[in-house]
């Protein structure tokens, strides 16, 4: 079995990668939800539905989030009739926010309601949010303290980022099915996709118990770097990295995960910076554009797991 750590468009990509050459039984994806948020009277989780529109193949590629072939009536109308508009929701996408949060009033969890919905949708790996409670991301910047989506819609991630913080993730507990597979002997590899180290992947190492259980895991875990030549594919990676007195680099990146890491995957355009990093790197083309570039760097992350060992 394989773990897969993942927030929404740079984890999605890897993640479908390995949801393609992998049984769907031996993949499990974990996804943050501390950019999770409650608008218009709807319970919004991003990047479980980044990761789930991904490996259904319904993600618009063009927008880079919702659903492909959406329609736009309901903001339309919402603009018309001088609503809130300043966070896009199409009019398929809605759909699933109504049945979600729906569900969640009648006391079911998100991983029982996301659970179902990837059931529905046809996605054969289990999608699991780090954990059922309430985590919500903030910011503090040079306009104050942010909530994620008002930083990073709203704002378009123009504010200074200077410290982050991960509310309710003290008090939260990570899936049990997550602790499970940790724990697991028939476990391979614990895989950390190209995500946002800050605001993707750390969110779930923050919840008590997490880092423990990867440190304590017997399969090596690797990660795959969001930074290629000094800049994020998309994002605000590198801009927070820059902002937070971190060398925007594929380097500091693992730096960050230290302590966890068995091996690292980075672009060949990285290759100089193998020396600075405390992990067996692997070079590879890390840049997914087609469905075979997240294929095959999947393929390159699991062959690259497969002859490591933990070393931490
Ligand atoms: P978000 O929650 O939607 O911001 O998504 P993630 O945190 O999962 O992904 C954002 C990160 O993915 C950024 O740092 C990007 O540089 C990285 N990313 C996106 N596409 C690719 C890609 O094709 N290859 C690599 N290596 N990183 C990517």
């Amino acid at each position: 079995m394989i773990i897969a750590l993942s927030g929404g468009v740079g984890g999605a990509k890897l993640a479908l990668g390995l949801s393609r050459i992998l049984p769907p039984e031996d993949l499990m994806v974990v996804v943050n939800t501390g950019d999770d948020f409650e608008h218009l009277g709807l319970s919004i989780s991003p990047d479980i539905d980044t990761v789930t529109y991904t490996l259904a193949g319904l993600a618009n590629r063009e927008l880079g989030w919702g659903r492909q072939d959406e329609t736009w009536s309901f903001m339309e109308t919402m603009e018309s009739l001088g609503g809130e508009t300043w966070f896009r929701l199409g009019d398929r996408d809605v759909a699933l926010h109504v049945v979600r949060t729906r569900r969640l009033r009648a006391g079911e969890s998100l991983s029982a309601v996301t659970a179902d919905l990837c059931k529905r949708l046809g996605i054969g790996p289990r999608v699991i949010p780090m954990t059922d409670d309430r985590v919500r991301t903030r910011l503090r910047t040079d306009a104050g303290w942010l909530d994620f989506q008002d930083y990073f819609v709203n704002r378009r991630c123009e504010p200074v980022v200077s410290e982050l913080a991960f509310e309710g993730a003290a008090q939260a507990t990570p899936h049990p099915a997550f602790m499970a597979a940790l724990a697991d002997p028939a476990l391979r590899a614990v895989v950390i996709c190209p995500s946002n180290p800050f605001i993707s992947v750390e969110p779930i190492l923050a919840i008590p118990g997490v880092r423990a259980a990867m440190v304590a895991c017997a399969a090596p875990i690797i990660a795959v770097s969001p930074i290629i030549a000094g800049r994020a594919v998309k994002g605000p990676t590198a801009k927070m990295m820059t902002e937070l007195g971190l060398d925007p680099s594929a380097g500091s990146v693992a730096h960050r995960y230290a302590d966890l890491l068995d091996g690292y995957v980075i672009d060949h355009a990285d290759m100089a910076e193998v020396v600075s990093i405390d992990a067996r790197v692997t070079l590879a083309q890390t840049m997914m554009t087609t469905l075979e570039d997240r294929e095959a760097l999947a393929r390159t992350v699991l062959d690259a797991a497969a002859v490591l060992r933990r070393r931490k």
